[in-house]
């Protein structure tokens, strides 16, 4: 029987996706078992599909590439670990699933730096200067759509070799190392040989493919921080603007009290940035990240109905993000585990290579509403500094990561996930990776010192002394 999905069993919805049954629990929802209804299928059926059965699959594949670092993921971690690794004059290939490098802060529509953007190194200044070049920055505002171009140009100025619509999808390992990535491109299945590999996919699919220990969610349950879509509004003349849901589509809010937590923003002029929390979902599980951009899309017209209808605004939908906003993938368990403890105290290390500066952003992975994990006085922490055990993975002997798949727990990531912090890990990385591939080293035998010193003749700034409590 398919159910009628009000919020509460929206929620429930979601929960399905998620690969544990103690959610339901949580959503003792009244269950309304209305008629079924064609626009109303759950996305991908009821339950998760199980594996039907197993096979071995064997190919031989090219060789096609051969770098001395190869970056997975061009998000700004990886776009910044790329950058700062090139300009020690070794060879880097970065490979990217999509058409642009940003990651959700290009294709996931988000258009802000939070935490503080001064002094994050030379890779961040450079992304900051040619902005404004486009005109296309205010304050921590940037148009996202230059970004996608100021971030190419970057990458290509400092001689990197760019692989666009290539997914990584394996990796090839000897004596623990890993050798090779496989990937899939538009010319079919190739590898790429490197010496240093980084993972910046956000979902630690490198880390994941290798089998490397990696942790998701909250610890009870495995629920990660929400999900939000990104979407666009142009205004029109009031008698334009007309309802576009269809009527008998999807179940349009008519009362405040029912809107996910929905933020509005101004996207330059005549237009709108909208965005919607999509709670409930797995980033890192092919049918839930399925479901959850449906419902997201569903969601959207649901809201953009309340936005046209009750609140009478003369917005017209122009388009949402290509992919979902994902907060939280897969996180890889480093040689140390960042905690939110070691953030609360403004903790110090001896191998800091990177900086946080941006409050505790948890919001409850369960509930679609403006809700913190913690209480609401509980969110401001100090600066703190971010240690390179924590990114480089445990298991492993030549894997290190950067942005949202860095080895911290939930709460911890919930602020050192941002932008800022992302790139400021992802050129600590890119540092790394360069010395070791220089030396001939181990990456960890390379001294978190001179990393450390490289950083800040680089403009990167470690300093933790700042009483000051950091706020968005
Ligand atoms: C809704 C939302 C709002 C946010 N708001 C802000 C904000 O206002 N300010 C701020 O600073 N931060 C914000 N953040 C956080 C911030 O945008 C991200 O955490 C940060 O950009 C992470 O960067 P990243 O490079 O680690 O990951 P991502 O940006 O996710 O980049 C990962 C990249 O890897 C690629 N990739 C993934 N898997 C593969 C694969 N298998 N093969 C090849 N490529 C792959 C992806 O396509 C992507 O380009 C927000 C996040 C969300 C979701």
């Amino acid at each position: 029987m398919i159910k009628y999905i009000n919020r509460r069993d929206y929620l429930k919805t979601a929960g399905m996706f998620f690969a544990t049954t103690n959610i339901l629990p949580i959503l003792a929802a009244e269950e309304k078992e209305l008629k079924q209804s064609e626009k109303d299928i759950i996305p991908s059926g009821p339950e998760p599909s199980k594996p039907i059965d197993s096979l071995e699959w064997n190919r031989t594949i090219p060789v096609k590439y051969n770098a001395d670092v190869v970056v997975i993921g061009g998000g700004i971690a990886g776009v910044s670990a790329a950058a700062a690794a090139a300009k020690f004059g070794v060879k880097v290939i970065l490979i990217e699933r999509f058409a642009v490098t940003g990651g959700m802060l290009t294709t996931g529509g988000v258009a802000s730096f939070c935490g503080s953007i001064d002094k994050q190194g030379e890779v961040f200044d450079e992304i900051l200067s040619e902005l404004t070049v486009w005109k296309a920055i205010k304050k921590n505002i940037f148009d996202h759509e230059i970004l996608a171009i100021v971030l190419q140009e970057l990458l290509l100025r400092r001689g990197i070799k760019l692989l666009l619509h290539t997914r990584f999808v394996d990796v090839v390992q000897k004596d623990g190392r890993i050798t090779e990535c496989v990937l899939a491109g538009k010319s079919g299945v190739e590898a790429v040989r490197g010496k240093v590999f980084i993972d910046c996919t956000g979902e630690g699919d490198v880390a994941r493919a290798a089998k490397y220990t990696t942790i998701k969610g909250r610890p009870e349950d495995g629920l990660q921080l929400p999900m939000s879509l990104m979407y666009f509004v142009r205004h029109v003349e009031s008698n334009d603007a007309e309802s576009q849901l269809p009527e008998g589509w999807f179940h349009p809010i008519k009362q405040k009290e029912n809107l996910p937590m929905t933020s509005i923003w101004s996207n330059g002029p005549r237009s709108n940035a909208i965005k919607i929390k999509i709670p409930m979902f797995d980033s890192t599980d092919t049918e839930s990240l399925t479901a959850a951009e449906i419902q997201a899309r569903r969601r959207m017209m649901e809201v953009h109905y309340y936005h046209q209808v009750v609140e009478k605004r003369p917005w017209k939908y122009d388009h949402c993000s290509p992919i979902i906003g994902i907060r939280e993938g897969c996180r890889i368990v480093g040689d140390y585990v960042l905690t939110v403890d070691d953030l609360r105290a403004g903790r110090k290390f001896n191998d800091a290579v990177a900086r946080g500066t941006y409050y505790l952003d948890g919001h409850k992975p369960d509930d679609d509403k403006r809700t913190y994990i913690l209480d609401k006085s509980q969110l401001k922490i100090p600066p703190y500094q971010i240690p390179l055990r924590s990114l480089i993975a445990k298991d492993g002997k030549n894997l290190l990561m950067a942005g949202r798949c860095f080895s911290a727990d939930q709460l911890a990531l919930s602020s050192a996930r941002v932008s800022t912090s992302s790139s400021m890990m992802g050129q600590a990385v890119g540092i790394t990776a360069a010395l070791a591939t220089i030396s001939g080293q181990g990456v960890r035998e390379i001294s978190a010192t001179e990393v450390r010193k490289i950083v800040e003749e680089r403009g990167g700034s470690l300093d933790v002394t700042s009483n000051e409590k950091v706020w968005g």
